[in-house]
């Protein structure tokens, strides 16, 4: 039925847009490095808009060596112009369109005639309008914040373009350390990420829809500057206030009083933000005194009703003074299932938390996943403003195999048919060096964006991209790795170690194997060559702690020293000091 109506639909709009085809007139963009297409842009157009003009003017030139010169709307030619942003151009071809909003993200390219108009929200919509008709038109990409492609060409020629384009999140945040660099961020459409200037040399204020902090109980209410004078500030623990380790009472009206003033104070010091997380802190120990269990009773024996309880009366003393901003709160470990008998405010943003959900495994596929569903369930039904901080990494060993490329998208459908309005892919944020972290990045923008794209597409196309003639034998070692990890009774958070049962010294050499012929297939070329050698540290680094002496004896400690220098990684596992020398000694001393 479905595909019915989607015929339908193409049929409609085909016959909407015959017309300015039915000539079959083609339309040369450049030919043999010349052009007589003009960027159009308004001259009160924002820097945001100016960016995606030179962006635009830029990348043309990588492709066809033309320079197209920028110029403003009544002074291009009609008929050989590229329309850039929603301006009296554009309200001139196409009479009736609305201009959209400014932060909405949604874009469209289209001709009419020869001209390209190219146009969305102006924070960030046109600049994705950019992106998206070089990506689909002339086969640009970004794959890295240092690698992209622009493939030459000699001619352009166009009869027909459209494309229409909306997120399906509002918030998307590929929480990665090479997608925080801000021009890559943007060119993966990444919009937690302030733009960089035209220059490149700053940042756009207010270009990003940005999640203030967490975990920001101890910020509000300090242990060290509190808890001698007033211990009954924090936790009550079998008895006793506890000063290490603990939460806040949130049944003390100075508690409230001082969160609230945190929570006003971030507001008014940094306004760059949407949300303002007010938060436990990163463990357990919620209090115990009579006055919090009472509450907790109340909402249906949750420590999140207690939660919502508090951090409502904080939403609604704000609210006048910042009626466009929310404050954020999480459902995480002991407050991740939804209490009854209340609800967030529509001020409030709650960030469901999905650390103890098997990466291995589709939602409906497996019992802690279940688990999961059922709150993600629950919370979507009561929460109008529901984010969800997913854990895609290994965090424990950041460079380990993690076979979870295949159930990516699916939670991520999962999550917007939840109506979540944003999504953080917690990766290596801290160091790039996660097992094809490249990989995971662009995979994970592409998703955010689209869940329903298709993850194979997108990894063949990166693969076939970034890794040249190594791209066929990096697929093989992906499949193997999905089809030999991911065993029946097997199942898998995010702290996987190297001697799990998940692993076996079997994987090892097969893998191995695999990536060796990657590495042949790009021994002519050192640039391929060093992406490889990235790709094969997870095996290196797995090697070394199941078997380090045979690991050793076959060199894997030297590639792996090479490797991780090259590339200045540092670090291992999320928490504790930067590890790797730690690591390399060790195994050094063994020799
Ligand atoms: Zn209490
Ligand atoms: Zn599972």
């Amino acid at each position: 039925m479905r595909r019915l109506i989607s015929l339908f639909v193409l049929a409609a709009l085909w016959q909407l847009l015959a017309p300015q085809t039915a000539c079959g007139k083609k339309y040369t963009v450049f030919a043999d490095g010349r052009s007589e297409y003009v960027i159009v842009l308004a001259s009160d157009a924002v820097e945001n808009e100016r960016l995606a003009a030179v962006e635009l003017q830029r990348w043309l030139f990588e492709v066809s060596g033309v320079q197209l010169p920028i110029v403003a709307p009544n002074e291009g030619q009609r008929g050989r112009r590229l329309i850039v942003g929603f301006n009296a151009a554009t309200e001139q071809l196409l009479k009736g369109e609305v201009k959209p909003e400014a932060g909405n993200d949604s874009f469209t390219y289209r001709n009419v005639g020869g001209d390209i108009l190219l146009w969305g929200g102006a924070d960030r919509g046109t600049l994705y309008a950019v992106y998206s008709l070089l990506e689909r038109e002339l086969g640009c990409r970004w794959y890295t914040s240092d690698v992209s492609l622009a493939p030459r060409r000699t001619e352009w020629t166009f009869a027909r373009l459209f494309n229409h384009e909306k997120p399906a999140l509002r918030m998307r945040d590929d929480n990665y350390r090479d997608a925080m660099e801000p021009r890559f961020a943007a060119r993966l459409r990444n919009n937690t990420i302030p733009l960089p200037t035209v220059d490149g040399r700053g940042l756009i204020p207010g270009s990003a829809i940005r999640y203030w902090s967490c975990h920001t109980f101890g910020q509000f209410v300090p242990v060290n500057k509190y808890f001698d004078t007033h211990p009954e500030y924090f936790s009550l623990i079998d008895g006793k206030r506890l000063r290490d380790r603990s939460q806040l009472c949130l049944t003390n009206p100075d508690v409230l009083r001082l969160c609230t003033q945190g929570i006003l104070e971030r507001m008014r010091t940094l306004p760059d933000f949407l949300v303002y997380s007010l938060s436990q802190n990163d463990w357990y120990n919620p209090c115990q005194c009579s006055k919090c269990q009472a509450i907790v009773d109340k909402y249906g024996g949750q420590q999140s009703g207690i939660m919502l309880w508090f951090v409502n009366q904080v939403a609604d003393a704000v609210k006048q003074e910042f009626p466009n901003k929310f404050v954020g709160t999480f459902a995480y470990q002991y407050t991740r299932t939804p209490p009854t008998g209340i609800r967030p405010r529509q001020n409030v943003v709650v960030r469901l938390c999905s650390i103890e959900t098997c990466l291995l495994h589709e939602y409906d596929d497996c019992e802690q996943n279940k688990r999961f569903l059922d709150d993600l369930r629950q919370w979507s039904s009561i929460a109008p403003n529901l984010y969800v901080w997913d854990y895609v990494c290994a965090f424990s060993d950041y460079l380990l195999p993690l076979p979870n490329f295949k159930t990516l998208a699916s939670h991520l459908r999962d999550i917007r048919d939840h109506h979540a309005i944003g999504v953080m892919e917690e990766g290596d944020y801290q160091n790039r060096g996660a097992e094809l972290d490249e990989l995971r990045v662009y995979v994970l923008a592409k998703l955010l964006w689209n869940p329903d794209a298709d993850t194979d597409s997108i990894i063949y196309d990166f693969t076939e991209g970034f890794y040249g003639p190594a791209g066929k034998y990096i697929r093989q070692y992906l499949e193997y790795e999905h089809q030999t990890l991911r065993r029946e009774g097997i199942h898998q958070n995010c702290y996987p170690r190297p001697h799990f049962a998940m692993y076996s010294d079997e994987f090892v050499t097969e893998s191995r194997r695999i990536l060796q012929q990657a590495l042949d297939a790009v021994a002519y070329n050192s640039e391929l060559q060093k992406r490889v050698d990235r790709a094969m540290l997870p095996l290196d680094y797995l090697w070394l702690c199941r078997k380090p002496d045979e690991a050793i004896a076959a060199g894997a400690l030297s590639h792996f020293k090479r490797v991780m220098n090259q590339n200045n990684f540092t670090r291992i596992r999320e928490w504790g000091k930067e590890q790797v020398a730690e690591f390399i000694q060790r195994l050094e001393e063994k020799k």
